[in-house]
């Protein structure tokens, strides 16, 4: 075949073009590949003529109005063989598949005989006729079924199937066939299951889709022939190693599907390759794939074909990739100085970074669905089902990984959730107790997976399909796609080597915008720092007591009927909170530290079961039944609403008092050998500005009592949590008392909507797939809404106080879209869990470039 350029089919026309290295460049609108197959081109690679059909061009087609196709065809040399590929605008919207070996007729085949050998020629025109039949005639595939006879005989009565079905004869005009394959591939492209298909890939409602028609390289016939791909990396681990297949005498992607059969690329002990088979062959597309590389400036697969040794490059596609791929090959490209570092970071997807962070299931593990919830905490693990903290803590013990199984999870579970590798629960949304606690731990967790049956009192749960797992029965939980898998399908595990080191450093010299971690124990704080966030945004102090000899001495606080055993109780927790604090401090060493004061919604502390009850019964030395009436005294209609945050604070002002102290102790602890700390100490749930002036003046005065036993001096940062529509509105004064405001959307998006954080996940999805809300708005902010309060709250707080520091401490501080946001209403830092620190990292670093 030779590589003359075909006639410009309709000179005036650009909808319509000729690919030469000398044509103008194919616009976007004549889709990617076609723009792909013009640099190849200008390359001087060797790729059959193409002939480009713009958007408009194949709208109109579909739409009954038809180019010359007898030009298209007469442009290329005489009697060549076709081929019709989509070209959209991203390769991800997919689109018609490509139709081969158009021009194919009784003529041809006699022609082709003679010079590819008979078999070949009748291979070719039979694959034609069926793919004919089946996407332009749309006959039905079956009608082929019975014909297993190949060569000459099987096309024979093929020719004779699609006659009898379609009731003509196979059209042999060259010019008739495209026309039929471009109206097909066209109509197909503005037919609504393809819409919506590409729309859900996320293409605009109006994706336009281009053309290309390209000169046939046969991979068939005498000498070496044969077709295949080949990248210069591995699409798993993004490592130079060339990776593809080639398959003799084969067309298409055929050396892909027919895995088995097709060669290797490179040497290899597995069997024979086309380094050994074509050694100019095979060097000659290693350097036309380096050349792409360099001149397209991305790792590209290309689909080549070999004519009678020949090579034929015929389409070059971004080669696929894992997250992990994507950050290695962005990195390599930049090292080599093909792209901009700036450029290298664009070029990952935020979102996919949790990906590199957690153990999931290998992409290609055959996955067995029994349940599907709320994608609450990324990663995959695989375990024995347990429903209780204490049996996750046993099998722990005998260090075998399980899945603790919950209605829904409480303090009293964080036992069970450090022991287990995994958490499912019935009920719960994004911002749920488990949801919460598990992105803490880095634990995969699927929450509210509301379809399953979970009898736990029977230590069963029943699957949508109805099958039934045991205590014991292994299931694996996929936090990242909200699954949940029975039994154990294959991992990959997490990734954090050099290339990704180096992609966040780039990130950090890009970004404008602070990132803080949420954490609330050492070991969050040790994970926070290894994902270099600067500092803690939040620090839950309730999450500091939800271990087995802590959460007694709180109940008892809370329960306390006296001051006397309200000092007592407070007493034994002082010492253990300085402790905290400290090591908080030291880990952190002089980075800031945002201490948040108590904020329990109160039946998150009290005991729910019989089990419970007795525990706190002898902890207090009283009767059940006398516990059991005071916990149902202290039950409330709303405990989100309730006796929670700063309201505690001023109805049990010791409280704060006894945390405030601990705060400053361990200020002057950790800075005596330490670099020196500025705490900051937070107030949760303000409504109200009185409530910030009583517990700064009492917090102020800790400070001073402290300052004096002490000796020593040492200065903190004392700021407001906005997380009522209220504290929005009155920011302005609220910040006329704070060094800076947190805006905790949690709370603040379940008040505006008035929808309960624990509850939402049960009908949520419902909601999300009927288009009600657009995206879960625990997940991602809602800007218009929520982020009214937000922007309001914050220019309020700015008014009164031009130096305050302003930033966000809800979940939706790790979610790319919300992080958009805090930067545009002038946030100076985000916060969130420590394992969303770098796609927070990377985000922000996105939205500055
Ligand atoms: C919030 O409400 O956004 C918040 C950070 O606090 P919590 O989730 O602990 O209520
Ligand atoms: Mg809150």
């Amino acid at each position: 075949m030779t590589h003359a350029a075909p006639q410009q089919p309709a000179a005036d026309n650009p909808d319509v073009t000729v690919i030469t290295a000398t044509s103008p460049m194919a616009t976007p609108s004549h889709g990617g590949r076609a723009k792909c197959l013009q640099r190849l081109v200008r390359l001087d690679l060797p790729v059959p003529p193409t002939v480009a059909l713009s958007f408009k061009a194949v709208h109109a087609i579909a739409a009954g109005e038809m180019p010359d196709v007898a030009a298209i065809v007469a442009s290329f040399p005489d009697g060549a063989l076709l081929c019709v590929r989509p070209s959209s605008e991203d390769p991800d919207w997919g689109g018609p598949g490509a139709m081969l070996n158009i021009g194919m007729n009784d003529a041809r085949f006699v022609e082709l005989s003679d010079t590819i050998g008979r078999d070949a020629a009748a291979s070719l025109y039979l694959r034609f006729v069926q793919s004919y039949a089946v996407h332009v005639a749309r006959l039905d595939p079956d009608m082929f079924d019975e014909i297993d006879q190949a060569g000459q005989e099987g096309l024979t009565l093929a020719l004779a199937a699609y006659e009898e079905e379609a009731e003509e004869p196979f059209p042999q005009d060259p010019a008739q066939q495209l026309h039929e394959v471009l109206r097909s591939m066209a109509r197909a492209w503005e037919g609504t299951t393809a819409r919506l298909l590409r729309q859900a890939r996320g293409a605009p409602a109006n994706a336009g889709l281009g053309l290309v028609v390209q000169q046939m390289a046969l991979g068939l016939g005498q000498g070496e022939c044969g077709s295949g791909v080949l990248q210069l990396v591995s699409s798993e681990t993004g490592l130079r190693q060339i990776t593809g297949r080639y398959l003799s005498q084969s067309q298409g992607r055929e050396a892909l599907q027919q895995g088995t059969k097709a060669l290797f690329l490179t040497r290899d002990p597995r069997g024979p390759s086309l380094e050994e088979l074509e050694p100019e062959a095979f060097e000659a597309l290693k350097a036309h794939a380096e050349l792409m590389r360099r001149r397209l400036r991305a790792e590209m697969q290309i689909e080549f074909t070999i004519e009678n040794g020949n090579v034929h490059i015929l389409d070059g596609v971004r080669v696929d990739r894992s997250p992990r791929a994507a950050v290695r090959i962005a990195v390599r490209l930049a090292e080599d100085g093909i792209i901009p570092q700036q450029e290298a970071l664009m070029r990952v997807d935020p979102h996919s970074l949790s990906e590199l962070l957690h153990r999931q299931v290998a992409d290609d593990a055959p996955r067995d669905v029994i349940g599907s919830g709320v994608a609450a905490s990324p990663g995959a693990a695989t375990g024995r089902i347990v429903f209780s903290s204490s049996e996750a803590q046993a099998s722990a013990a005998r260090d075998e990984p399980c899945i603790l199984v919950r209605r829904e999870t409480s303090p009293e579970d964080i036992r069970g959730m450090h022991a287990a590798v995994g958490v499912l629960t019935e009920r719960g949304g994004m911002t749920s107790h488990a949801a919460v606690i598990g992105r803490g731990l880095g634990l995969p967790c699927v929450v509210g997976a509301a379809r399953m049956k979970f009898n736990l009192k029977r230590g069963q749960i029943t699957t949508e399909d109805g099958r039934v797992f045991k205590a014991g029965d292994v299931i694996t939980i996929d936090g990242t796609h909200g699954q949940v898998l029975a039994g154990a399908p294959e991992m990959v595990e997490a990734v954090l080597d050099d290339s990704f080191q180096t992609f966040m450093t780039w990130a950090d010299e890009a970004r404008d915008i602070g990132v803080r971690a949420n954490a609330d124990t050492p070991a969050d704080a040790s994970t926070a720092r290894n994902f270099a966030a600067q500092g803690i945004g939040l620090c839950r102090t309730e999450h500091m007591f939800f271990e087995e000899d802590r959460l007694t001495p709180m109940r008892e606080m809370i329960f306390a009927d006296t001051p006397e055993d309200r000092k007592a109780a407070l007493a034994v927790l002082l010492p253990m909170q300085r402790a905290d604090f400290t090591e908080l401090f030291r880990i952190m060493e002089g980075m800031p530290v945002c201490i948040r004061l108590f904020d329990p919604p109160l039946h998150e502390f009290l005991p729910t079961d019989r089990a419970g009850l007795r525990d706190l019964a002898e902890a207090l030395d009283l009767p059940v039944s006398d516990v059991t009436r005071r916990v149902e005294a202290m039950g409330e209609y709303n405990p989100m609403l309730g006796m929670r945050g700063v309201r505690l604070g001023i109805t049990v002002p010791e409280i704060y008092d006894m945390q405030a102290r601990a705060i400053f102790e361990a200020t002057l602890d950790a800075s005596r050998d330490g670099a020196p700390v500025v705490p900051e100490i937070m107030l949760p749930l303000v409504s109200a500005k009185r409530e910030v002036e009583i517990l700064r003046a009492r917090i102020d005065a800790v400070a001073a009592a402290v300052r004096t036993e002490r000796g020593a001096d040492f200065t903190y940062r004392f700021g407001v949590m906005v997380e009522t529509p209220r504290a929005c509105l009155r920011a302005d004064e609220i910040a006329q008392h704070a060094h800076f405001l947190s805006f905790g959307t949690n709370d603040l998006t379940q008040m505006t909507y008035g929808l309960s954080r624990d509850d939402a996940g049960r009908f949520m999805s419902n909601y999300v797939q009927q288009g009600v809300f657009a995206e879960d708005p625990f997940h991602v902010l809602d800007v218009e809404g929520v982020g009214e309060l937000v922007a309001m709250g914050a220019e309020r707080g700015r008014q009164a106080r031009a130096d305050v520091t302003l930033s966000i401490c809800g979940e939706h501080g790790g979610n790319p879209e919300s992080i958009q946001f805090c930067r545009a209403v002038g946030m100076d830092y985000v916060s969130c869990s420590p394992f969303r620190v770098p796609v927070a990292r990377l985000a922000a670093a996105q939205l500055a470039i």
